[in-house]
């Protein structure tokens, strides 16, 4: 068996992305995520890696998502000492999110043995100190350049319109058959990046699956933004938005700036409540070879797109803590996106009860999150073990998803010149996954599989 995939992670759920190609006896890690969401699932993070790091030879970084890098420092800890390949924008990107979450999971530990814990002491998943060790072991490899792997393999990266310094990464095994690994697949059509690259040609596919089953709506984001906001001013209301920091925060900043060059950005102070999206939002601005054409021109230009006017940076603790006595209408956008965690939770244990708050969703948002749990309406949540009545206007703008949705997956597919041998299916609650399972088999009549945890494939 000259080579295989395991999949390790992402396997019929979103989080925890970890697929293990073995080639010609070496082995390859393809992303290294961390698993987020209920508590089970956050769990597996403490498991034992199913190889021993010190037996990886190579690392390959599809895009900085935590779910997708999240767990590097923990490998690096535990003995990995190769190569972390990734593009050039997703190491700046882990840069500032890899001691970000160090930080915070060093902060959760020390809050966690001042309240008594079952862990005891309760230790960080890493410390930051862990982070920067991991840091030092990134190689940039840029789009469509050719990088050696073990294995007698090679590989190479190509944009994948996602986030940032998103890639699919494609394979070469020895015998020159080889496999894509989509990472998360962006849309098309959106603003700051440029599309995800058509693929002609890959005898093996792992593709994600996270809108598997969904059709994002054909609403207009600038519309149904400019909505919201004028509904806040006049009763005087919160928007508070559970953003994630990288890409989503800064599609949301372009989009208010284009309400305010048009005229149609009402008079409400916008406050960015986190120090990883102050940050991630200068790199964006600075990533001048993945803009597509309307963000290079608007930088030509000298306009800042992602910066309207009325806009404020909020890096520090207390700042934050004073948005909560703020009154009247004001936008506040924080983390996590999917309010499983960070500051965005304090947001909204304050807020969630006043009629006159609008919570707005604008990704997806995990089985077993606090944001799922909000926008599938359930009447009282727990937040920092209070119980809030959920008396919100709960919004969502799908348009605003940094995934492909299931028109956008099988447009993609299409571009395929021969159907590879198999597709396999990742990252995806099981829904999503049978709905594009069976669409591909019906539209395309291609051979699918959706692995299971643990599950290994010969290639
Ligand atoms: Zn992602």
């Amino acid at each position: 068996m000259p080579q295989s995939i395991g999949f390790f992670g992402a396997a019929e759920t979103v989080t925890g992305s970890r697929h293990i190609l073995t080639i010609n006896g070496r082995r390859v890690l393809v992303d290294c995520g961390m698993f987020q969401g209920p508590r089970e699932i956050r769990e597996r993070n403490w498991d034992e890696f199913p190889v021993s790091p010190s037996e990886i030879d190579a690392v390959v970084i599809t895009h900085a998502h935590a779910d997708h890098i999240g767990w590097l420092p923990r490998l690096v800890a535990q003995g990995y000492t190769g190569p972390i390949y990734a593009t050039p924008a997703t190491i700046g990107l882990a840069r500032i999110s890899l001691p970000d979450s160090a930080r915070l999971a060093e902060e959760e530990a020390k809050h966690r043995a001042k309240i008594g814990s079952r862990h005891n002491p309760p230790l960080p998943l890493y410390t930051e100190e862990q982070a920067y060790a991991t840091l030092k072991r990134f190689k940039p490899v840029k789009y469509g350049e050719l990088v050696e792997l073990p294995g007698k393999a090679q590989f190479r990266f190509h944009p994948a319109g996602h986030i940032l310094g998103s890639a699919f990464a494609e394979i070469f095994f020895e015998n020159g058959e080889r496999i894509m690994m989509s990472g998360d697949l962006g849309r098309f059509n959106t603003p700051i990046l440029r599309d995800p690259t058509m693929v002609e040609f890959s005898e093996y596919l792992v593709m994600e699956s996270t809108y598997g089953d969904r059709l994002h709506s054909e609403e207009d984001p600038l519309d149904k933004i400019a909505l919201i906001l004028s509904d806040a001013v006049a009763t005087g209301g919160a928007v508070i938005v559970p953003s994630f920091a990288i890409g989503r925060t800064q599609e949301l900043l372009y989009y208010f700036r284009q309400l305010e060059d048009q005229g149609r950005l009402p008079r409400i102070p916008i406050v960015i409540d986190s120090p990883m999206a102050v940050s991630v939002t200068h790199i964006y601005a600075q990533a001048k070879e993945e803009h597509d054409d309307e963000m290079q021109v608007a930088v030509e230009e000298g306009r800042s797109s992602l910066e309207p006017s009325g806009v404020s940076l909020v890096r520090d603790r207390e700042a934050s803590k004073a948005l909560n006595r703020q009154t009247g209408p004001i936008v506040i956008i924080s983390g996590s996106g999917m309010a499983n965690g960070g500051r965005v939770t304090h947001h909204l244990l304050r807020r969630l009860d006043d009629p006159s708050t609008i919570v707005l969703f604008t990704g997806y948002q995990a089985e077993g999150t606090l944001g799922r749990r909000i926008l599938e309406g359930e009447p009282v949540v727990r937040i920092h073990k209070q119980e809030v009545t959920v008396r919100a206007r709960v919004e969502k703008i799908n348009a605003l998803s940094a995934h492909a949705d299931q028109g956008e997956m099988l447009h993609w597919l299409r571009g395929f010149k021969t159907p590879p041998r198999r597709t396999f299916l990742v990252h995806g609650e099981p829904p999503a996954q049978a709905a594009l399972q069976e669409k591909i088999r019906q539209e395309l009549g291609w051979d699918v599989v959706i692995p299971k945890h643990g599950e290994t494939f010969e290639l």
